[in-house]
C-alpha cells in the first residue's frame, strides 16, 4: 500500500491508484458542497459566486474549486 498527497488538505492518505489525489475526508466534503451549490443553483439560474457564498455558506473558494474541476457548470 502507498501513501499519496492530498491535494486540498496536504495530508498524506494510503492509496494506490496513480489517479487518486484527494482524500476521503475531503472527497466527501467536496461532495457535499457539490451537491449544496447545484441544489442552489438550480432554483437560482444565473446567480454570481458571491451570492452562492452568501445563500449556501460554502467557501468562495470552494465553489471556484468546483468550477475548475469542472464539479460544476458555470455560464
Ligand atoms: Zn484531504
Amino acid at each position: 500500500m502507498g501513501f499519496k498527497e492530498c491535494q486540498f488538505c496536504h495530508q498524506f492518505f494510503p492509496s494506490d491508484l496513480p489517479q487518486d489525489d484527494t482524500c476521503s475526508r475531503c472527497r466527501s466534503e467536496i461532495d457535499r458542497e457539490r451537491k449544496t451549490v447545484r441544489a442552489y443553483l438550480e432554483k437560482h439560474q444565473g446567480a454570481s459566486i458571491m451570492e452562492i457564498n452568501l445563500a449556501t455558506k460554502v467557501p468562495i473558494k470552494a465553489i471556484q474549486r468546483l468550477i475548475e474541476t469542472g464539479a460544476l457548470s458555470f455560464k
